[in-house]
């Protein structure tokens, strides 16, 4: 295990995105860090992964760095590079939720619990655990419990907690993601529309799992990750598979995108389901004109 990789974000005024991004990517090309890094004038929302030394250096640099002083990193080993090659793109926002009046998780976001407060939050009546991730996240692994809403993607959770409002209304609310970051502005706005007791899990799922005194209990199956590992373990005292075959319902953890390039839907299938189905999510997607499976094979 010579490799780290990092997983980062810090809610910070970036003056000039751009110049920054430039900046920056010389600076990680130059520690042969590889990954994908997202800077706003709102903050940066990064995962970067290289060797020890490297990673090292980088978060040596960031911390003595005003601007991200107390960023915090949550530090995975690994064999090789979680990444090909090594982007830092300005953007509007370091995460995409492109809410009607955007908000400053600084000035309003929901109370953080540590991971033990979290555990007890899974376990109370009262209180409603929202996942705030894509469909195909909860899918491979999420927490016991856990309300997963019906949406393809993060930035249209807002409109179906509109549309739920009632249920949840008179609850407590705790959200979680991967790292922390989307809950930041996910909740700050509940707290806005009125919600009265808002949490999140600070850090993420990412630190629930290596949390001493919770590992990662009350997570089944896996944790997706965006980089070249897919997914990683969470729970360290009874993990259970959650992923189920599209197909068939079976267990699996195994990942495809679906095989129309314009669907790209993520699924879990085994190999001969897919094999069988050519790689597609529907009869449309599989008899579509630009078919990869078929293309491919
Ligand atoms: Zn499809």
């Amino acid at each position: 295990m010579d490799y780290e990789v990092l997983l980062y974000y810090k809610y910070t005024t970036i003056e000039d995105p751009e110049s920054f991004a430039k900046e920056h990517l010389e600076f990680c090309q130059k520690l042969g860090l590889k990954g994908r890094i997202l800077v706003a004038k709102e903050g940066i929302n990064g995962t970067v992964s290289g060797l020890k030394k490297a990673t090292l250096a980088y978060q040596q640099a960031m911390q003595n760095d005003e601007r991200f002083k107390d960023i915090v990193f949550k530090v995975d080993e690994a064999k090789e590079h979680a990444f090909k090659k090594m982007f830092v793109r300005p953007r509007q926002e370091i995460v995409s939720l492109k809410l009607a009046e955007d908000l400053n998780p600084n000035d309003l976001t929901g109370d953080y619990l540590s991971p033990m407060a979290f555990k007890e939050a899974l376990l109370d009546e009262n209180t409603v655990v929202i996942d705030a991730r894509n469909d195909y996240e909860y899918d491979l692994g999420h927490f016991r419990g856990a309300i997963r809403p019906e949406i393809r993607n993060f930035r249209e959770l807002p409109q179906w907690i509109l549309e739920h409002k009632e249920e949840f209304m008179e609850k407590r609310v705790v959200t979680y993601c991967t790292g922390g970051i989307r809950c930041e502005k996910f909740s700050g706005w509940l707290v806005k529309e009125g919600f009265k007791d808002v949490g999140q899990l600070q850090g993420g799922i990412a630190t629930y799992g290596k949390d001493p005194a919770v590992r990662g209990e009350l997570w089944d199956g896996k944790m997706y990750v965006f980089d070249e590992r897919v997914s990683v373990e969470i729970n360290q005292v009874d993990k259970q598979v959650v992923g189920r075959d599209y197909f068939d319902g079976t267990p699996c953890e195994r990942y495809i995108n679906c095989s129309n390039p314009e669907c790209n839907r993520r699924i879990l299938a085994s190999e001969e389901n897919e094999a069988k189905h050519l790689g597609a999510c529907s009869e449309a997607c599989k008899n579509h004109p630009r078919n990869r499976y078929v293309k491919n094979s």
